[in-house]
This record gives structure tokens, C-alpha cells and sequence, in this order.
């Protein structure tokens, strides 16, 4: 059966925001509009592809997973190099959290989108932020729409990439989701940088989601759970 072009494509880290950015293409595009994919990227907490394709179940959506563990033999940073720990602040040399997986975000999305014109599909959905969050350059709107415009020219496509988080808090984020009916979903999700499940609350990751539940004033249903 042909994919109808406006199907969208979601990218699934099993994580908060890009379960949030699901709802938020079910609520735009319809349940049967909506489809996800997830990077096996070689990530150190297998933990988040389970996760990934609980949160599609859950929902009601196809996943697929797509091996692409090449950033494994790169090495170098916290959450593909088994040998590095997570550190709170920033890299000198780069400036940049030790969590930051360069090119990530760019190889995920070109992927996506050759996904996506191989069946026809014109929107990919992602949760990149550029606001209160880790400061990776490849989530910034200026990266996100340099992409989509490189993604255009090079596949001869009219791909869009929706970024439905871009410009949220990680409390509106919370609001959102709840706003979405995407809260039941979330006790699924995974957001630990330690890979510790219930999480650790101690690590970068596991403060920003606790403070953005915090200030939007919502319990956390993984905590619950
Ligand atoms: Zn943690």
C-alpha cells in the first residue's frame, strides 16, 4: 500500500522530548499519519531503544530502529565511549558538555529524511530545543533550518522538519505534553545519563526533566511508576 504524503516521521529516542514531539504529530497528523524511527547509534544505555519501542507501542505506532553505531568507533565522548564519564559543566577545549555527541542530530536527521524519501513521507518530527537546555549547536533553529534546506537541495525533496520544542521551556515542554495527553506515555520514557532506571536524580539530564516537572508543577509519571 503507498505511504500517504503526509505521513509524518518521528525521531524516537525513547526520551521525554521526542515522546512529547509524538503526541504532538499524532494530535497534528492523525494516529495513522504518524510513524517512528529510532538510531541505534551504538549509545551506551541500550536501556533507551527498549524504551523507544515501548513508548511507539504505548502510543499505537510503527518503530523501526536503524543500526548506525559508526559514532562508537569515534569515540571521545560520555554517551557512546564506555570509558567516559558523565561530567556536570562543560569541556574547556570545546566548551561544550562531554555528553555532546558531535554530528548526532545532522546524521540522524539526513538519515531520517533518506527514510522518509524512500517511502514518500514529507515531514520529519524532532525535539530538538535551543532554550534552557544542554547548549549542543545541532539543536539550535539556525542548524535546524540550514539542514532542511541542505536535505532539499541534496535529495530533490520538499521535506519539512518540524521542531515542535524549539523555542519551549523544559516546564512549557512539561505543559505540553500534558496539554497533549502524553503524560501515561512518559512513565515509559528514559532520561538518565547513567542509564539507572528508576533514574539516578542526580545526573544533568535527570535535574533538567526533574526541573522542568517541578515548575510546571506536574509529578513525573516515571517517578510514579
Ligand atoms: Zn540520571
Amino acid at each position: 500500500m503507498a505511504i500517504d504524503r503526509n505521513t509524518s516521521l518521528v525521531v524516537l529516542s525513547g526520551g521525554q522530548d521526542s515522546t512529547t514531539c509524538l503526541y504532538w504529530a499524532i494530535d497534528r497528523f492523525g494516529l495513522e499519519l504518524v510513524r517512528t524511527i529510532t538510531f541505534d547509534y551504538g549509545q551506551r544505555h541500550r536501556i533507551e531503544l527498549e524504551c523507544a519501542q515501548r513508548v511507539a507501542a504505548f502510543a499505537g505506532v510503527e518503530n523501526v530502529i536503524l543500526p548506525i553505531d559508526t559514532f562508537t568507533a569515534l569515540g571521545g565522548d560520555a554517551l557512546t565511549d564506555p570509558g567516559i564519564d558523565v561530567e556536570q559543566g562543560v569541556v574547556e577545549s570545546s566548551g561544550l558538555p562531554n555528553t555532546f555527541v558531535p554530528g548526532r542530530n545532522l546524521v540522524f536527521l539526513t538519515f531520517a529524511a533518506a527514510y522518509a524519501w524512500q517511502r514518500g513521507i514529507a515531514h520529519l518530527v524532532t525535539g530538538v530545543a535551543q532554550t534552557d537546555y544542554s547548549g549542543y549547536p545541532d539543536c539550535r533553529e539556525g542548524t535546524i533550518t540550514a539542514l532542511q534546506h541542505t536535505l532539499r537541495l541534496g535529495m530533490e525533496s520538499d521535506i519539512t522538519i518540524h521542531t515542535p520544542l524549539m523555542h519551549l521551556s523544559k516546564k512549557e515542554t512539561v505543559e505540553l505534553a500534558r496539554d497533549l495527553g502524553a503524560l501515561p506515555a512518559m512513565a515509559h520514557t528514559h532520561t538518565c545519563y547513567n542509564g539507572k532506571r528508576p533514574p539516578c536524580g542526580e545526573c544533568p539530564a535527570c535535574e533538567l526533566r526533574a526541573k522542568g516537572f517541578d515548575e510546571a508543577g506536574v509529578e513525573d509519571p516515571l517517578l510514579v511508576a
